[in-house]
């Protein structure tokens, strides 16, 4: 696959780099990316993964824009307060780059319809704001075999972990966090707060692992880094790697 002369131009920062190269930024292209949730960490991964000149988006959030969201989801304006997010990120990214195919999903992800929305694609990057369908989720990629980019931001603190618990020797999501979480939404931000910025740090970080994983099969930015958990400190502020175990007896993937 060779890029168009005006794509070369567009990518050509991206080109130049060895860890990329045109071959990688073909792939890139080639990619499929799903994004669950379209907030303080969706926000800003969509506009670096836009950049990047991932292929095609598939946007998924049911939620619709409020006044409070303004402080930290960075593609919304003023006049979006009560529109679907999925639909507004879907008009961003065509209006940033138009050659981009972005999918919008304005419902809710369920344990239901989730391998229906990840089977086939290259990577989930999961930003949501709750454990029912973080868990949702990561059953689905590991059925469908998906890598799963986990991402979470409150307060000054973020996490960012690679799951590909479908490998053998790979945890999943549910490995990290267990079955405890499967009934209580977790939501935290509307009675702790979070600082914009650090929501801005783990979603551009979780964009960087997320061409991290499509391109480990060329070489490009080394591995793929599966069972790795970065913890973000946004007051220290520090970086601190992790790693998770497979847990033989998860109900996800064990
Ligand atoms: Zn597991």
């Amino acid at each position: 696959m060779t890029l168009p002369p005006d794509r070369l131009d567009r990518f050509a920062r991206h080109i130049v780099l060895p860890e990329i190269g045109g071959a990688g930024q073909a792939a890139l292209a080639k990619a499929k990316v799903v994004l669950i949730g379209l907030g303080g960490i969706g926000s800003p991964a969509l506009q670096y993964l836009a950049g990047a000149g991932i292929g095609t988006l598939v946007l998924v959030d049911d939620d619709t824009v409020d006044a409070t969201n303004l402080q930290r989801q960075t593609i919304y304006g003023g006049g979006n307060v009560g529109s679907s997010k999925a639909e507004l990120a879907a008009v961003w990214v065509h209006e940033f780059d138009e050659l981009l195919d972005a999918r919008a999903v304005a419902t809710r992800i369920t344990s239901e319809n989730a391998v229906g929305v990840i089977a086939g694609t290259s990577l989930v990057l999961d930003g949501c704001d709750n454990f029912v369908t973080r868990l949702a989720v990561s059953d689905a990629c590991v059925a469908a075999r998906v890598p799963l980019l986990s991402a979470a931001v409150g307060r000054f603190q973020g996490q960012v972990g690679a799951f590909a618990g479908h490998l053998p020797d790979q945890p999943c999501y549910r490995c990290f966090v267990g079955a405890a979480f499967d009934a209580d939404d977790c939501d935290t931000c509307a009675e702790d707060g979070v600082l914009g910025a650090m929501a801005g740090w783990a979603g551009t970080f979780a964009a960087l692992q997320a061409i991290r994983v499509l391109l480990a099969p060329l070489g490009g930015l080394g591995d793929a880094q599966w069972g790795k958990l970065h913890v973000l400190d946004g007051l220290a502020p520090s970086l601190r790697t992790m790693t998770i175990a497979k847990d033989p007896a998860c109900n996800g993937c064990g």
